[in-house]
């Protein structure tokens, strides 16, 4: 048990509010729950914090990478944190300010360490899904990405080259194809990555929006070949998660531009989320709704690498929407030969077919994913809401357990090896 020391300074973990893009990604990374969130901010409770680092190589925007020198008895408490609109300046340290000596703060860090294992073990055995359920490496042969090149202090404008609805207009899931063009800034992205856009206005504290995530639905070269643009999948947000009715600010921002509007954006950000590139390389892709984006992204780029003969590896894919008609990119898939791409269509509302959710058709498709699961060349990504990470991990667990397989240890090496990506919000 640590003895407090009077003036005893400390390094506080806080989260920059001023370039959070509140994605959640460190709050689901924490494994020991010290990162929470009100309607303001995301903040990190220093009575439980011990600096294990897990949250900050995934975020995307080092908002979280913030460390302030503290006395311990004076640090900042959760109320502070939730009211602030920017990091508050470094304390002026008492005279007799005792610092963390480095045996501590190597204590400390052991410790931090051995909870950080312990907790990857709870989960593996509980099979939680959490973003621990899948890899936070690349797979090895991935592009380099680059991110962060336009940050809140350097946000780049970029025009609206077109804008339109992709699911059908009986249907109440407003869905948009929005490509944006970025003249002559250079934004090198790669499939899987997202950018983020600021939403014109204030809240209702009468400060600026922050930015919302997207991923970029179109490969590297562009939405068209070889022009500096690309594309994004957006959800007019409508109802909240409870399904009460809302104005999502920035969803219905996105859907609203008109070609030639202006639109803020900052990224690109994402270093995990990334296909191999490997001629030979398999993909499996579960998604649901505009978890389709970066699968599109990522198809494409297959696709055009096939016309040159730079890509013979499997695609498969399990898509999962309520029916046809909401279902992005439906025509587009539907024309995709068949020899290119193994679709699988899991509809949870089609009125002359039973309800099936990607977790099913994974199930019934459970030898052809093993073959692939059992190929190193591939890599399994999954995008859409939150709510789909348990089912897909259970059908996995299923899909290997029913091959007589053990589950924690196929996992592990998924993981491990940069195999296994989950993107969900
Ligand atoms: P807000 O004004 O922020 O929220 C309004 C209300 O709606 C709140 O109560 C909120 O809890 C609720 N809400 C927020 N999002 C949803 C939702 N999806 N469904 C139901 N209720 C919701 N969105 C896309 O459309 N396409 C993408 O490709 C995409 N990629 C993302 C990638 C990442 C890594 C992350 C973290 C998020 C992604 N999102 C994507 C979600 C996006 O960032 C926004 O959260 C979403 O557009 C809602 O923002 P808003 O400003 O319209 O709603």
């Amino acid at each position: 048990m640590t003895v407090e020391t009077p003036n005893r300074v400390i390094k506080q973990h806080l989260i920059d509010p001023e370039i959070c893009i509140r994605c959640n990604t460190c709050e689901e990374t924490c494994p020991i729950d010290a990162i929470t969130h009100d309607s303001n901010n995301y903040v990190v409770d220093v009575d439980i914090c011990n600096s294990c680092m897990a949250c900050v190589p995934p975020c995307p925007t080092g908002a979280i990478d913030n460390w302030l020198r503290v006395v311990a008895a004076d640090a900042y408490s959760l109320e502070d944190q939730y009211s602030w609109s920017e990091l508050p300046a470094e304390q002026e340290l008492p005279a007799e300010a005792v610092e963390t000596s480095a045996d501590e703060a190597a204590a400390v860090s052991d410790e931090a360490a051995a909870a950080v294992a312990d907790n990857d073990v709870t989960s593996e055995l509980e099979g939680l899904p959490s973003t621990a359920a899948g890899a936070s490496i690349p797979p090895w042969s991935a592009a380099h990405p680059y991110v962060n090149l336009y940050t809140h202090k350097n946000i780049a404008t970029v025009t609206v080259a077109g804008n339109y609805r992709l699911t059908e207009a009986d249907t109440d899931n407003a869905i948009h194809h929005i490509v944006l063009d970025f003249g002559e800034l250079p934004f090198p992205v790669l499939e899987g990555q997202s950018i983020a856009i600021f939403p014109p206005g204030t809240d209702e504290q009468g400060r600026a929006y922050h930015a919302r995530q997207y991923s970029i639905a179109s490969p590297r070269d562009g939405e068209r070949p070889n022009y500096n643009n690309l594309s994004l999948t957006v959800k007019r947000v409508t109802t909240d998660y409870d399904g009460k009715p809302v104005s999502g600010v920035c969803s219905n921002y996105l859907c609203d531009l008109q070609k030639g509007d202006k639109v803020k954006v900052i990224g690109p950000f994402g270093n995990t989320f990334l296909m191999p590139n490997l001629p030979h390389s398999n993909l499996i892709m579960i998604c649901t709704g505009t978890g389709s984006a970066p699968m599109r992204a990522m198809t494409e780029r297959c696709r055009r690498l096939t016309k040159n003969k730079a890509f013979n590896g499997k695609l498969m894919l399990f898509f999962g929407a309520r029916t046809e008609r909401e279902l992005p990119y439906f025509g587009p898939l539907m024309n995709l030969p068949k020899d290119f791409i193994d679709i699988n269509l899991a509809l949870s509302r089609a009125s002359d077919k039973p309800k099936r959710y990607v977790q099913d058709l994974i199930r019934e498709r459970a030898d052809d994913v093993l073959e692939l699961l059992d190929d190193a060349n591939t890599c399994i990504y999954v995008c859409g809401l939150k709510g789909m990470e348990t089912g897909v991990i259970e059908a996995l667990k299923d899909t290997v357990e029913g091959a007589g397989r053990n589950w924690p240890e196929v996992h592990a090496q998924l993981k491990s090896q940069g195999r296994l990506h989950f993107e969900t919000y």
